[in-house]
């Protein structure tokens, strides 16, 4: 195990500020796990698990351990005769999953297509794009106790996945590593079709719904519209959608009739932190190398050089002004350390 000093996380991270991290290792085994854990413990340090960094922003440099998760492996376990049950270890890049799940006609994860980040990060927060979210195909993970040393198993309803959500940032944070995950994909398909542009695109391209088609739909649309991190720094959407009680929605409703509004349960609504943001008049904002992207109003951006504090700065003012024009707190999906 090769522990590295004062290294920079430009490279690991999506937003690509330029932070110093004190210690850092990457772990291709549950054994160098063990280690790394072990040099933590015995210098006193502060632990981060880095998945692919696409839902961090660094606001300081890090005086602790960066342990970067690369544990490899994707395996059919267990399959009748409508389902198959596959394995991925935490560190598998969720769309090369994806793909791979395609090539072998297994679906449920079409509409995930292109989210970045690894396998394992992806339950923290129950990823979702075009009406799915993972805890559809989620079966159970593996995680590893960071007090106890030992490997537990969650099933999905153990997670407590919500929109955003799980246990894993809620009641158990930062006391488990996710080192694998399984998931119930289908053999004969249920597609979904019904969010977004996909049934558009589908028409323009001429094509039928297929888990491919669907993919590559999703691939389509989402390369049109949200900044690739590789060229413009960011971490995806900054803020989650407000839910927002009926009552209230009524009220705004006849100030502003255009605001859109999808139904969650009978007391409350769920409303486009996009559109939120945008009608505050913050869309192709730049202050320095800090900005809101002029595409999607919800996707927070570094030009080049943006430090970490300027870009939480920015979302505080953001927030705060939805907040005084429309009395709707907005809630950070992004995790910022
Ligand atoms: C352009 C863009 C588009 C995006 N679109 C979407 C979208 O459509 N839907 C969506 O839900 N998200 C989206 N995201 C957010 C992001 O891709 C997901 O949240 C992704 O799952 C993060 O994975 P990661 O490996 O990069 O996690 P990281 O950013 O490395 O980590 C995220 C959090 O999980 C923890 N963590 C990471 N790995 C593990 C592990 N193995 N065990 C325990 N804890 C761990 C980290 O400590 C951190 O708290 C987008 C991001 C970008 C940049």
């Amino acid at each position: 195990m090769l522990v590295n000093q004062n290294i920079s996380l430009k490279p690991y991270h999506t937003f690509g500020i330029d932070v110093k991290t004190k210690y850092f290792v990457e772990v291709h085994h549950i054994k160098e796990i063990e280690e790394a854990l072990a040099f933590q413990k015995q210098n006193h340090l502060e632990l981060l698990i880095l998945g692919g960094g696409s839902n961090l922003l660094f606001t300081k440099d890090f005086d602790g351990i960066v342990m970067k998760i690369a544990l490899k492996g994707i395996a059919k376990i267990k399959e009748d005769e409508d389902f198959v049950w596959v394995k991925a270890a935490a560190g598998e890049n969720w769309h090369e999953f994806v793909l791979f799940c395609i090539e072998n006609g297994w679906g449920g994860v079409e509409n995930l297509s292109l989210i970045p980040g690894t396998v394992g990060a992806a339950p923290m927060q129950n990823i979702g794009a075009y009406g799915v979210e993972i805890k559809e195909i989620f079966d159970y993970l593996e995680a590893y106790h960071l007090q106890s040393n030992e490997i537990q198993c969650f099933t999905n309803k153990q997670c407590k996945f919500g929109y955003r959500e799980s246990i894993f940032k809620n009641e158990v944070k930062g006391q488990y590593l996710i080192t694998s995950v399984v998931f119930k994909l289908s053999k004969k398909h249920t597609l979904n079709i019904s969010y977004g542009d996909i049934q558009q695109i589908l028409t323009k391209n001429n094509e039928e719904p297929s888990i491919n088609n669907i993919s590559q739909a999703v691939i389509e649309i989402r390369s049109s519209k949200l900044p690739n991190p590789k060229e413009i720094g960011n971490a995806g959407s900054f803020f989650k959608n407000p839910f927002v009680e009926k009552i209230h929605f009524e009220k705004l409703k006849s100030l502003y009739p255009q605001m859109p509004v999808y139904p969650v349960n009978e007391e409350l609504v769920k409303v486009p932190a996009g559109w939120l943001i945008e009608q505050c008049g913050w869309k192709g904002y730049k202050n320095g190398d800090a900005g809101v992207h002029a595409k999607q109003a919800l996707v927070l951006v570094n030009y080049g050089s943006a430090t970490g504090k300027e870009i939480r700065d920015l979302s505080e003012e953001i927030k705060h002004s939805v907040l005084k024009k429309f009395g709707i707190a907005l809630h950070t999906e992004v995790n910022i350390v």
